[in-house]
């Protein structure tokens, strides 16, 4: 262990937590000390003083403690020439680093300057946990590398990225290096497309930032390793034998702040790779192999991190020439990039996945029809018509949808191609790269044909693909397509809760909400919008031990509300008894519990006798007085909260809405956005329900913003609502 270092790391966290004394105080002085902080739509508070102490952080003045116990953390600054024997003095000044840099970003989110600006995003919500986190543990993504500084040049940051995405590692960015630069805008001066969809993370532009990168671990461990806070040993544990992560620090030099927070990540058995000069730090207790491995080239370092680290990583082969993995799944494709597109506004285009016996169909046959991609010029609008057959003992009619769905993410995962649209209307394009790498197109047969075996193989034993590009005959195809579509769509609106005796549950989200279970029927979808009846239901073939389980509605307890013998019983198990009754149809009575991941949520206003609706992106007052994100902080973790709702945005074009309360006559506020984007399909249904030129008679935040006003708008435009019996 070297004596510079640790000298380094305590130097630097003694800077760091005068930083965040300095700016709590100044936070304190301009809101004052009872005034609420926290990290934008969480459950996990200040999530590394969470899981290391415990401490639920709500206000400034709870976070005083923290600095104190900080600072009771910080080790004496050693004299250069002094020689500490142990590792734990720098691991204490590491995990005062980190309480420091947690307390510094939360009042910038107070007092600025706004951690989210530019590249910058910030911390990321539970919504981004939920779906991102999971991977951590399922596999999909091994970890991260959290990159502090910058490559010497843009080319490199690139390539060292590009890399990593390969690898399925989640690149999370922040601060910038002896070098002055910083590896995020090295990508983003390149046109490389940054987000949590293409794992490119930026979090922020200083080395507080990486909390946001280790507080991720955290909640990854409190929510899918079932970690308690306070539980620091096993978090920490958690993560160093689950969680593949490391440090990659750029630049060709390390300050002291890098250094505390380099200390910080070491507890989480997270070593640090760099390409500057420094001296190296050999196993210890803390991890199996060296904590800081240094004077790496920049054409090494991701193999050098991933031997460091002893990542496995099991990149899926596939026969195709171009990178493939979920990492290039959010990648757009520019006009300027772009080889060829299909279908779009210029030519037709669809794909299809269609059912066949099981005889009838010869597995991996793939077939083009018509020119290939050599025989078109660049830049063309390219006819085109995927036509994939399905077959297999336990494939269904109603299957089909869920299959073509995949596609999106099956083509979009290889890198140069590009994937929009659905159905009949598509507009997918090849980049001149992916070309030029010698994509054609029998890659998209090999990749369907792949990847339907790969993840539904429990319904799928036979795939073929055939690929047609002739003018005419895409335009027969096209009526045959758009013809079965059609029924597919008249078959689904044929069913309706009535219609069938099995619901289904998902519980995913009991990582986070123990307690929450969603009841999903072919009239109301998961609340999160992504799950709905058949979605569940397919699901529950491919794996049936997963989170969707059929549940019986067996006999009814109250028509109306929407309850039934069977769907309270599986909620009283599901939630360990703590709530034994959930009525499908009101949010006044049992209603359903709500997670947090609701898309968005309903709410009660007794003096308008109705109930105004917003949803997530809305971040305004609404006018029952409170923002969305407050409403969800009261309403989700697992919760039946009567009065209040968390539902999927189609839920409210639903028949089924709020049914035992009026349904979606009480709507009498919703936000412009939601309007605009919904309308249709509740004008739809509020034709059905008999409801005239309803839309128009809906409040938004461009007509008034109080209940008293709203009260005003529904007398002068005549609102249903006001008709309706009286609700409380
Ligand atoms: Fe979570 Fe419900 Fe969506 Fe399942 S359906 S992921 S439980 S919100
Ligand atoms: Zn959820």
């Amino acid at each position: 262990m070297s004596k510079i270092i640790c000298s380094a790391a305590i130097r630097g966290a003694h800077k760091i937590v005068q930083q965040a004394e300095d700016k709590l105080k100044d936070a304190i002085a301009q809101k004052g000390k009872d005034h609420k902080v926290e990290f934008p739509n969480t459950g996990y508070f200040f999530p590394i003083i969470l899981s290391m102490t415990g401490r639920e952080v709500k206000t400034l003045e709870e976070l005083l403690p923290v600095l104190e116990e900080a600072k009771t953390l910080l080790p004496e600054v050693p004299a250069e020439e002094h020689w500490l024997p142990y590792l734990g003095h720098t691991l204490d000044a590491g995990m005062a680093t980190l309480f420091a840099e947690e307390i510094i970003e939360g009042c910038k989110y107070l007092i600025g300057p706004n951690p989210v600006e530019g590249i910058w995003l910030g911390a990321a919500d539970d919504i981004i946990l939920r779906e991102r986190g999971i991977e951590f543990v399922d596999g999909t993504a091994p970890g991260f590398a959290a990159i502090v500084g910058g490559a010497p040049d843009a080319d490199t940051a690139v390539r060292i990225a590009r890399e990593l995405q390969e690898k399925n590692l989640y690149v999370f960015m922040c601060d910038k290096g002896a070098n002055g630069l910083r590896f995020a805008e090295q990508l983003d001066s390149k046109g490389v497309q940054l987000g949590w969809e293409t794992r490119l993370v930026p979090f922020g532009d200083s080395i507080s930032a990486a909390v946001y990168a280790l507080g991720f671990a955290n909640r990854a461990a409190m929510s899918f390793g079932a970690v308690k806070p306070g539980d620091f040993r096993r978090n920490l544990i958690y993560n160093k034998n689950r969680i593949f992560a490391f440090v990659m620090a750029l630049g060709g030099g390390v300050s002291d702040e890098q250094y505390a927070t380099a200390a910080g990540a070491i507890n989480y058995g997270f070593p640090t790779i760099t390409d500057a000069d420094i001296p190296e730090i050999l196993p210890t207790g803390v991890c199996t192999y060296e904590h800081v491995v240094s004077n790496i080239t920049h054409d090494k370092i991701v193999e050098k991190s991933i031997e460091v680290r002893g990542l496995k990583v099991s990149v899926h082969k596939l026969d195709i020439p171009v990178s493939y993995g979920p990492a290039f799944e959010g990648e757009r494709i520019r006009k300027d990039d772009m080889y060829v597109e299909f279908g779009g506004p210029k030519a037709h285009g669809f794909e299809f996945v269609t059912m066949r016996e099981v005889g009838e169909i010869e597995d991996n046959k793939i077939e083009i029809i018509g020119p290939d991609l050599d025989e078109f010029e660049e830049g063309s609008s390219i006819n085109i018509g995927i036509y994939i057959e399905v077959a297999g003992r336990k494939m269904q009619k109603d299957f089909e949808p869920i299959l073509e769905r995949q596609i999106h993410r099956f083509l979009g995962e290889a890198q140069g191609i590009f994937h929009m649209g659905q159905r009949h209307q598509i507009r997918h394009r090849i980049s001149k790269d992916g070309f030029n790498s010698g994509l054609r197109l029998k890659h998209i047969g090999t990749i369907l044909h792949a990847k339907f075996h790969d993840e539904y193989g429990a319904i799928v034993d036979k795939v073929q693909v055939t690929v047609k590009t002739k003018k005419e005959d895409v335009e027969k195809l096209i009526d045959e397509v758009q013809q079965a579509f059609v029924e597919r769509d008249e078959r689904m609106m044929g069913m309706s809760d009535e219609t069938t005796n099995l619901f289904y549950s998902c519980s995913l989200c009991q990582s986070f909400a123990p307690t929450h279970v969603c009841i999903i029927s072919p009239e109301r979808s998961g609340l999160c919008g992504s799950v709905s009846w058949l979605d569940a239901k397919a699901s529950y073939e491919i794996t049936p031990t997963g989170p969707n389980q059929p549940i019986e509605k067996s006999s009814v307890v109250d028509e109306s509300m929407g309850q039934w013998e069977g769907v309270n019983k599986f909620l009283s198990d599901a939630s360990s008894r703590k709530f034994d009754k959930v009525s499908m149809y009101s949010m006044l009575v049992d209603p359903m519990t709500s997670c947090g991941c609701f898309e968005c949520i309903s709410v009660l206003l007794p003096m308008c006798n109705g109930i105004m609706t917003v949803h997530r992106d809305f971040t305004e007052m609404t006018p029952c007085g409170m923002k969305f994100s407050t409403l969800a902080g009261s309403v989700g973790g697992g919760q039946q909260t009567p009065g209040f709702v968390g539902h999927s945005k189609l839920f409210m074009a639903s028949k089924k809405f709020i049914s035992a309360d009026g349904g979606l006559a009480r709507l009498v506020w919703m936000p412009k956005e939601l309007k605009e984007e919904m309308g249709e399909y509740i004008e739809g249904t509020a034709q059905e329900l008999g409801l005239e030129d309803f839309l128009s008679k809906i409040a938004d935040e461009t007509i008034c913003t109080t209940e008293e006003e709203i009260l005003d708008h529904l007398q002068k435009v005549n609102h249903p609502a006001l008709q309706l019996e009286a609700l409380i």
